[in-house]
């Protein structure tokens, strides 16, 4: 008697997405935080356990708040979509690589053009400025975004995927390496400065996110990359140095940095009502003077 292999269902995208994630996020994290013991670029102003507390605090609370408020992940979000034939690369026939490649690239200018929108906006600024209000800039400042940020980045980031027809494997690989390379980009690391010249034809570096994190309203307005720096270089919002040299740059944002709720859990979360938006300007025309050509 001929007996039949029951069916196995090969595991869906769905399944594996939280594990490929969580396992990303720990390694990055256990490396730069390594990395910023053995070579710290600057001193800190407060001690690991207050800002770690509080800023991890917001990523276990983000989490939750995304697998309340949204039924899917943004990778089954991106099959749901194939199956329907949602979106620009769902209608045309691209070699799998190539589609991969243009909705990873799509998906990071996506992220790009609404960081620049949680800028100029007041409102968004409000909320993003928690980001900013970090008075340390180390690999925990890359996951301290306010719960209502992180909801609204997750609905944009879902009407781009269906703009787009982002394939789920290259919106996955998009989650991860974003995770990643914010972990990276925030680190208080010291590159040597051919290596951080070479790498910022191409990533975000920490030394080029850290302007960004500056209290001066005209360096936060400039490297908004998290991933690829083509965006800032090409689109005129790049800026190679700041006024002041890395280590004695002011981080923070005037009013809010060193008020104390800047470093509590409470804090951040009260923030966007605190005190007005300012410091909420357009990309400064100005910028070009400080630009390098490289
Ligand atoms: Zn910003
Ligand atoms: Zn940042």
């Amino acid at each position: 008697m001929v007996t039949e292999a029951a069916p196995v269902h090969p595991a869906g995208i769905d399944d594996w997405e939280p594990w490929i994630r969580l396992g990303a996020f720990l390694g990055a994290f256990a490396a730069m935080a390594a990395w910023e013991v053995l070579s710290p670029r600057r001193e800190r102003l407060h001690p690991r356990r207050v800002r770690w507390t509080a800023n991890l605090g917001l990523v276990v609370l983000n989490s939750l708040a995304v697998r309340l408020a949204f039924p899917v992940a943004a990778a089954g979000f991106a099959a749901l979509a194939a199956e329907r034939g949602w979106g620009a690369l769902n209608a045309v026939e691209l070699p799998p690589a190539v589609a991969f490649a243009v909705a990873v690239a799509a998906l990071d200018l996506a992220i790009y053009f609404q960081h620049v929108m949680f800028h100029a906006v007041p409102l968004l600024w409000r909320l993003h400025r928690v980001h900013h209000a970090d008075p340390d800039f180390d690999v925990t400042t890359g996951a301290r975004f306010h719960p209502i940020e992180i909801l609204l980045s997750m609905a944009i980031k879902l009407a781009a995927i269906a703009l787009i027809g982002a394939p789920a494997a290259a919106v996955l690989a998009f989650e991860v390496i974003l995770n990643a390379c914010a972990m990276f980009n925030h680190g208080n690391v010291r590159l040597p400065e051919g290596l951080d010249r070479a790498l910022r034809r191409v990533i975000v570096t920490p030394d080029m996110h850290r302007i960004h994190h500056s209290m001066e309203m005209a360096e936060a307005n400039s490297n908004y990359g998290f991933n690829l720096a083509w965006w800032d270089r090409l689109l005129g919002t790049y800026r190679a140095r700041a006024g002041l040299p890395q280590e004695r740059m002011r981080i923070g944002v005037e009013g809010l940095t060193g008020s104390g709720p800047d470093v509590s859990l409470a804090g951040m979360l009260a923030m966007p009502l605190q005190g007005a938006a300012a410091h909420s300007r357009a990309p400064d025309p100005r910028l070009d003077g400080a630009g390098e050509p490289t």
